[in-house]
Formats: C-alpha cells, structure tokens, sequence
C-alpha cells in the first residue's frame, strides 16, 4: 500500500458530495484524467448513496470509507455501511432490480461495474454491507 485513508461519515445526503470530494483529492496525487476522477466519483456516490437510503433507510448510522492507493497505480475505495443488510446479492446487482419503487432505476450496482475495473459485494442481513471498488 502506497497510500491510505479513512473517513468514517453520518448516513446524511449532504456527505454524499463530501466523500466524492475526499475520494476525487486522494485519487489526484496520481494524476488522473478527468474521466478517471469522475468515473471513480460517480462510482463511490452510487455506493455511498445505497448507504443511506438502502442502508439505513429511515434511520442515521455511519459510513466508513477507506481508500487504498496500490501499486501500479491502482485506488481501491471499500464503502462499509451497518445498515439492513441485503439477502440476495447476485438478485440485486441485476440491471434494473430495485426494492426503492418508482424514484429507484436498479441501475446503482450496474453504473459501479461499468465505471470500476472490479466491483465486489458481501452483505448479511441485519449486519450490513460493504462494496469494494477497484479502479
Ligand atoms: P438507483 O441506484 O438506480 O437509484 P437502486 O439503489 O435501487 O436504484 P442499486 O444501487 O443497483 O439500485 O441497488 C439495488 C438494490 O440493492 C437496492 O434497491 C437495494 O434493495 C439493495 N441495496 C443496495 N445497496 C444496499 C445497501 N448498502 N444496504 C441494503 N440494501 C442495498
Ligand atoms: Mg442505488
């Protein structure tokens, strides 16, 4: 490890731009593209986003963010929530499949995979959830 950070944030909407900004300034030291940085940014808000409204739903918990800078320049950004939990992980990161009703796309996972390298997920119901992106 080259590099690492940890942020640990309240399951607030207004700490959604505060962990892309944090995670857009740690990826900076290595000289990203501008589509690198927002891939990586639209990726951790989409995951963070889970967080709260999935997460924690109608409660406030915490977010703990760690960020890795690897070798060959590789960032691995772990987004861990002690929120409800998922029972199925493979059914929801199918395109499309949301429990959030019609203000939900089912798209959050899918826009994960398509902006990282890997995207990896491990949930236990009433434990929580923690999504690992690697970019
Ligand atoms: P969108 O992201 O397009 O607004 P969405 O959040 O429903 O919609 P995904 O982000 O792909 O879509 O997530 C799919 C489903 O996985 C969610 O509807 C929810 O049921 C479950 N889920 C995702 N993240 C979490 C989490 N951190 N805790 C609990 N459930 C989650
Ligand atoms: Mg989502």
């Amino acid at each position: 490890i080259k590099n690492e950070f940890k942020l640990t944030v309240d399951s607030k909407s207004v700490n959604e731009s505060f962990c892309r900004v944090v995670v857009t300034a740690f990826a900076s030291a290595l000289d990203p593209t501008i589509e690198e940085i927002t891939d990586l940014k639209t990726a951790v808000s989409e995951a963070v986003t889970n967080s709260i409204v999935h997460g924690y739903a109608d409660t406030c918990g915490k977010i703990y963010i760690t960020g890795q800078l690897l070798e060959n320049d590789v960032i691995k950004i772990k987004i861990k929530d002690k929120g409800r939990g998922i029972a199925d992980v493979s059914e929801a990161m199918t395109p499309l499949y949301t429990t959030g009703g019609s203000d939900r796309a089912g798209l959050g996972f899918t826009v994960m995979q398509s902006f990282c390298d890997r995207v990896s997920v491990t949930s236990s119901l009433g434990i929580g959830t923690t999504v690992v992106l690697t970019k």
